[in-house]
């Protein structure tokens, strides 16, 4: 496994590589902290391309909150030993100066429309152009093939694919499936920062999605939700966001059950003050 921290170092090595073999290069952002999510999407890169680059980078522009930025976990020896035992060929690590020389004031300018004004975005304002500056960045770096994200950020999913698309980039967005910890609940490089009573009380996120998504083809769609929302706030360390249930292609919020509509169940919710967020597609 080669790791690289500098841009010029990684392109050097990928371009020599793909000269000699004119190789597939699949591509695997993260911001470290890994977990088995994260594993399968280098086990998905590696069925489908030759080389696999994964990432570590704590991207400071997309965190509207600092002490959520202060406080990512972070361990990288860890990091690289994992990736390692899964077959990972090249990772990079790159400081904020490789990332962003000119500093990071410039972003994108994408305009997302409605999947940028709802949901995490006005969560979290000035998250999504974070992440599409780093992305952009990235993928410029890396030039990959496929690029491989994860379902449990669904709405990245989706500004990810407009991104994609706006610049035209010669590049395959592969989503995978999230996994999820025995009880139900998302794996999430924040689930670390949760305290043993914490833990216990964040299953209970996926929880409700799961129940709604079990009852919501013979029941009020929106009573089903207070439902859940009601039995979420009877638990003092969970503070929710946003429970939702929406198209799945465009997001717009959807109050019945509709067959041939797709429906996509999303949650955002602080426990203690670890901000989770997972979703369940229904259809
Ligand atoms: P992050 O390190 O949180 O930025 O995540 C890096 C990539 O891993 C993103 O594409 C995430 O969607 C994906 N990911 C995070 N959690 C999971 C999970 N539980 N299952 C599958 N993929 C995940």
């Amino acid at each position: 496994m080669r790791i690289f921290q500098t841009v010029a170092e990684i392109q050097k090595y990928l371009l020599e590589i793909n000269e000699l073999r004119h190789t597939s290069v699949g591509f695997v952002p993260t911001m470290g902290a890994l977990h088995d999510g994260h594993l399968s999407l280098i086990a998905a890169s590696k069925t489908k391309t030759a080389i696999t680059v994964c990432s570590i980078f704590v991207n400071p522009t997309q965190f509207n909150d600092k002490q959520d930025f202060d406080k990512y976990p972070i361990q990288i020896d860890r990091d690289l030993e994992l990736l390692l035992s899964a077959g990972c060929d090249v990772v990079f690590v790159p400081n904020v100066e490789e990332i962003y020389p000119n500093g990071t004031l410039e972003k994108t300018g994408i305009d997302l429309g409605f999947i940028g004004k709802t949901l995490d975005a006005a969560h979290r304002p000035g998250h999504f152009e974070g992440v599409l500056q780093v992305v952009k960045r990235l993928l410029d770096i890396v030039q990959p093939d496929i690029l491989f994200i994860g379902q449990k950020d669904y709405q990245q999913c989706m500004v990810l694919t407009k991104l994609v698309e706006h610049y035209q980039l010669p590049v395959q967005i592969e989503i995978c499936p999230t996994l999820r910890e025995q009880d139900g609940l998302a794996m999430s490089s924040r689930n670390a920062r949760l305290n043993a009573e914490e833990r216990i009380a964040a299953v209970q996120l996926s929880k409700a999605l799961f129940t709604i998504k079990e009852h919501i083809h013979h029941a009020d769609l929106l009573a089903l939700i207070k439902e859940q929302l009601e039995t979420l706030h009877q638990n003092r360390l969970i503070s929710v966001e946003y429970i939702v249930a929406v198209n799945g292609k465009t997001l717009q919020t959807i109050d019945s059950y509709q067959e041939n509509t797709p429906i996509t169940l999303l949650i955002a919710a602080k426990v203690g003050d670890v901000r989770l967020i997972d979703n369940v597609i229904v259809s």
